[in-house]
């Protein structure tokens, strides 16, 4: 098998492997108990956590100190950041290309009676900023002043790198919380939460060679969140639950990797995504590739060939040995046509018929080549299956 669907999830490095080993084995590790156990659990939780800060650009120990928050994975993260940051009854802005936990939290709160409105995007998938700045202003106006923007660093169907340092100066500028979701950047952008100036990050480990399981949400400083689940006093109440000290030792290694070797991967992803789009395009010259006008990640490639259908494309795919993924989720499963081409106004035969590859630093130019052969076969075959059912 050729994995080529490493935005869903990636391989988990052998190194993290042998840590995580490790680190389970060490235990019992209940970083509340008051016995030896228990002390040693805290003291390799606050190392992995400050290993993870001093990595993304933030010193944890200062007593002025941003906070890393603990939880399952991004979802929950970006649940806990849209239903506890800002004041219980503020406008919450989410750019229409958010991924599903951030699109359905804000949902929620709109349920619970919030203002929610939607950021346009232009049609190479980058979000408006000047959309932004006119719904900040006409809430203001409404008398229902935005309190918290929430906008991805980096879209996970498209790879399209959104502004964020702009989007941020815009909330600074009008007192408003900026929450971005950099669960598909860390590893592939050259990250400094402290310099991005904004409110709050999600991020998990399992999207660049960690383990699932585990995911992070960063406050900045004088920073808080109410919490969205209750029953504990761990995390000072914020997230209680007993927190996986295993995954987070995990986590630090794989966050230390994947920023110390940023450099060679992102040229190494580079390299593969542009051979596959060339390789493709030279085969099918109607290939459409969304987002290629704009900045993006260096790993992620969403196209179209129009008139072929992406469900049976991504099937006979697996069956000859290559996963990728089609429409909305980061699950493989069968999907609603993308939210995010369709927010960048992408025609239905091209929506019909979106597939996204996501390479990863272990990809191998021998996988890419023989992608290419099989992609192309199955998409010269879908297009003529198409015709005949036509
Ligand atoms: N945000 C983005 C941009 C994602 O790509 C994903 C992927 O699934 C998530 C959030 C959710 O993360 P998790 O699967 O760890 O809950």
């Amino acid at each position: 098998m050729i994995y080529l669907d490493n935005n869903a999830t990636t391989s988990l490095d052998a190194r993290v492997a042998a840590v995580l080993a490790k680190a389970w084995e060490s235990g019992p590790n209940n970083a509340s108990s008051q016995h030896q156990f228990g002390r040693r659990a805290r003291a390799a939780l606050e190392n992995a956590l400050d290993r993870i800060g001093q990595c993304l650009g933030s010193d944890l120990t200062r007593v002025d100190a941003a906070r890393l928050i603990v939880t399952s994975g991004g979802t929950e993260a970006n649940n806990l950041a849209i239903a506890g940051l800002g004041p219980e009854d503020g406008t919450i802005l989410v750019s229409s290309i958010e991924h599903p936990s951030v699109l359905a939290a804000a949902g929620m709160m709109e349920r619970r009676g919030h203002l929610v409105l939607q950021i346009d995007v232009d049609s190479s998938g980058t979000i408006r900023l000047d959309h932004l700045d006119y719904l900040i202003a006409e809430t203001i106006r409404l008398g229902k002043p935005a309190k918290l923007v929430s906008i991805m660093s980096a879209n996970n169907e498209t790879g399209v790198i959104q502004p964020i340092a702009e989007a941020s100066a815009i909330c600074r500028k009008n007192d408003v919380a900026l929450h971005v979701d950099a669960t598909q950047s860390i590893g592939k952008l050259p990250i400094n939460f402290s310099d991005w100036g904004v409110s709050s990050v999600t991020f998990t480990p399992h999207k660049f060679h960690g383990p699932a399981g585990v995911g992070f949400l960063w406050l900045a400083p004088g920073v808080s969140v109410r919490p969205v689940i209750f029953g504990g006093e761990q995390q000072l109440g914020t997230r209680p639950g007993t927190e996986p000290v295993a995954l987070v030792v995990a986590a630090a290694e794989a966050t230390a990797l994947a920023v110390e070797e940023r450099e060679a991967s992102v040229a190494k992803m580079a390299r593969l995504r542009n051979e596959l789009e060339n390789g493709l395009l030279e085969r099918h010259p109607s290939l459409m590739i969304h987002g290629r006008s704009a900045q993006r990640l260096p790993s992620t490639t969403c196209l179209s060939l129009p008139g072929t259908n992406r469900q049976t494309v991504l099937m006979a795919l697996d069956l000859a040995g290559v996963a990728c993924s089609s429409g909305s989720a980061c699950s493989s499963g069968s999907s609603p046509p993308s939210h995010v081409l369709t927010a960048m106004g992408v025609e239905k035969e091209a929506l019909d018929s979106a597939l996204r590859f996501g390479v990863s630093k272990f990809s191998t130019d021998e996988e890419i080549a023989r992608a290419i052969e099989v992609i192309s076969r199955k998409l010269q075959a879908g297009s003529r299956f198409a015709h005949v059912e036509n």
